[in-house]
């Protein structure tokens, strides 16, 4: 049976060169960042390059750049830690109704600890709505946490305007670039950020490993106690190999940016026109262009995502349903909900996201394998119309 990754959001493969420049890491150059010897002392050059090549990457300092367990970490840090610090100058915090369960649930924690929290809400495309950001602003609020670009429908964000909104009323200003490190170009001075956070294994670096990078003079609590690891804001021992993957594939992805934008958009592309074109009564969530490179998200409607994405899985094609933390659940996706689709239709949708192995192969396959599932599932589906044809349309007629 074939296989197709078009699941690239939820994570993508180690790229093998850097896998082969990591391994020596694991087994060689093994000491203890920390240790005081000269193992230890080898495994902290490793550590300082890494650091070095993010930081040049992001437009930041090396000391600006504090290396966590992931995205999630960074993002629990960032709001939590950015909460914690400021609590006595105000307790009032702002996140976009759309942003990953990492900051949505640490919310609703921060909310038990006495925080109040606004979700700030988004228009049809997914766009923060600034106009309501700003009436949200109170002048207890000392956190505003928008996400760079979403996980599950693309959406890029006017991080600009949002960052001199909270720039004009002294605001910490924490942005999530999980899904857009390595896609778009990110200097943390412009627009400028306090806070960013990424995550290695979104563009082919290893997992389990990612970035804070706090703006140098900001005040923030540790939340992972420990160690004087991370120059003593952040204990546990020092993922060498991970860090230093991390960076490299940064470092790659930055430098290949243009080339494999052009290449995943032109594949997105085509399977959006062909989706479009061929197969009624679809949605495409999220904005037509202002959106990440890799990322198609349509509602198809009368249909369950859940058995199309099974199906499709039958022929060895992965999608998703959402983000890959919330798939499992019956939930539907906030997200979804959020831009404005009714229960049913988000229930309908998925999310596929593209990645610089496939191929146009790999997607003229998926959309005709998804053209006959589609049918046979609207024939069950109790909820079509029977006035509707259920036909769909020849990609040579159109
Ligand atoms: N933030 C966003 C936008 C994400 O897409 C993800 C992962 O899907 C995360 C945070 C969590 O990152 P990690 O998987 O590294 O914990």
């Amino acid at each position: 049976m074939k296989k197709i990754y078009m699941d690239h959001a939820a994570t993508t493969p180690l790229d093998p060169e850097i896998f082969k420049e990591i391994m020596p890491y694991y087994t060689e150059v093994f000491g203890n960042a920390n240790s005081q010897h000269l193992f230890g002392r080898e495994s902290v050059v490793v550590v300082d390059r890494a650091r070095d090549i993010v930081a040049k990457c992001l437009g930041a300092k090396a000391n600006e750049i504090y290396f966590t367990s992931g995205g999630t970490e960074s993002d629990n840090w960032a709001i939590r830690g950015v909460a914690r610090a400021y609590a006595h100058k105000g307790k009032h915090l702002i996140i976009s109704a759309i942003e990953h369960p990492a900051m949505l649930t640490t919310a609703k924690e921060l909310i038990k600890e006495g925080f109040e929290v606004t979700f700030a809400e988004v228009d049809e495309y997914g766009f923060v709505d600034l106009e309501k950001l700003k009436k949200a602003i109170r002048k207890d609020t000392t956190f505003i946490g928008i996400m760079y670009a979403n996980n599950e429908i693309g959406t890029i964000q006017p991080i600009a305007e949002i960052s001199k909104i909270a720039q004009e009323h002294g605001i910490v200003f924490f942005t999530d670039a999980v899904q857009a490190a390595g896609v778009l170009n990110i200097d943390v001075k412009n627009p400028k950020v306090d806070m960013l956070s990424l995550s290695g294994h979104k563009f082919y670096g290893p997992k389990g490993v990612g970035v804070l990078y706090i703006r140098s003079g900001l005040r923030i609590d540790k939340i992972l106690t420990g160690g004087h690891q991370e120059r003593a804001m952040r204990g546990g021992t020092t993922n060498v190999p991970g860090v230093l993957g991390l960076a490299l594939a940064l470092e790659k992805a930055i430098k290949h940016l243009d080339e494999n934008n052009k290449y995943v958009t032109a594949l997105r592309d085509h399977f959006i026109h062909r989706v479009q074109t061929e197969i009624p009564h679809v949605i495409l969530n999220g904005h037509p262009t202002n959106r990440l490179p890799a990322n198609a998200n349509f509602a198809f409607r009368f249909i369950e995502g859940e058995s199309l994405l099974f199906s499709l899985d039958m022929h060895g094609i992965a999608i998703s349903s959402g983000s890959a933390c919330s798939s499992g659940s019956l939930e539907p996706s906030h997200v979804l909900l959020a831009i404005g689709l009714p229960e049913g239709t988000a229930h309908g949708s998925l999310r596929f996201s593209f990645g610089k192995h496939n191929t146009m192969e790999e997607v003229d396959y998926t959309v005709d394998r998804l053209k006959e599932i589609i049918v046979r599932l609207r024939d069950l589906s109790p909820i079509f119309p029977k006035t509707e044809k259920n036909v769909v349309f020849d990609k040579k007629a159109n």
